[in-house]
């Protein structure tokens, strides 16, 4: 079974998150959306929250699972059977950093791949901070994530 996941922080996931997952389902018998618990970030949603609103918006994928881990991707990868990472990549600011991830990870696990999608040219500029911002001022982010998790970020920020 090709398995991929597609990793990230989604504090909150947005609909530029949600593309590149449906995407990937596509492409692969079973994808993984793991929120990985960065130590050296200070979320806004727990990770409980951020992975039960990534459930609430992919309802619609069916083979999708949703998930979170502490730890280093390339060992969550080879525990999961999964053969490859998806990456979204919006603008060339995304692809020093994938880079330098991608190589890492390689060394880490040489079973493993990394593979890019393009972004949706619509949610080239999206970003979870853009979510954030726009938020805290009490600006319009239907555009920018779905209804079912609108309120509860409209609440926290
Ligand atoms: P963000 O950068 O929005 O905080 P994450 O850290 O959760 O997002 O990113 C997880 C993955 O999703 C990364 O590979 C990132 O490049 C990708 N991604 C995030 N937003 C988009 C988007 N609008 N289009 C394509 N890929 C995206």
């Amino acid at each position: 079974m090709r398995i991929a996941i597609v990793p990230g922080s989604f504090d909150p996931i947005t609909k530029g998150h949600v593309d590149i997952i449906e995407r990937t389902g596509k492409l692969f018998d079973k994808v993984i959306a793991v929120v990985l618990v960065n130590p050296t970030k200070k979320p806004t949603f727990t990770t409980e929250e951020r992975v039960d609103m990534i459930k609430r918006v992919t309802g619609h994928i069916p083979n999708l699972e949703v998930d979170s881990y502490s730890g280093l991707l390339a060992d969550y990868a080879r525990m999961k059977g999964a053969q490859t990472l998806v990456k979204g990549l919006r603008a060339v600011s995304d692809f020093e950093y994938e880079f330098q991830q991608a190589l890492t990870n390689k060394i880490l696990n040489p079973d493993l791949e990394t593979m890019f999608m393009m972004t949706n040219q619509k949610y080239m500029y999206l970003s979870s901070t853009i979510v954030r911002q726009i938020a805290a001022f009490d600006g319009d982010i239907s555009e920018f994530v779905l209804p079912e998790i609108k309120d509860d970020i409209l609440e926290r920020i």
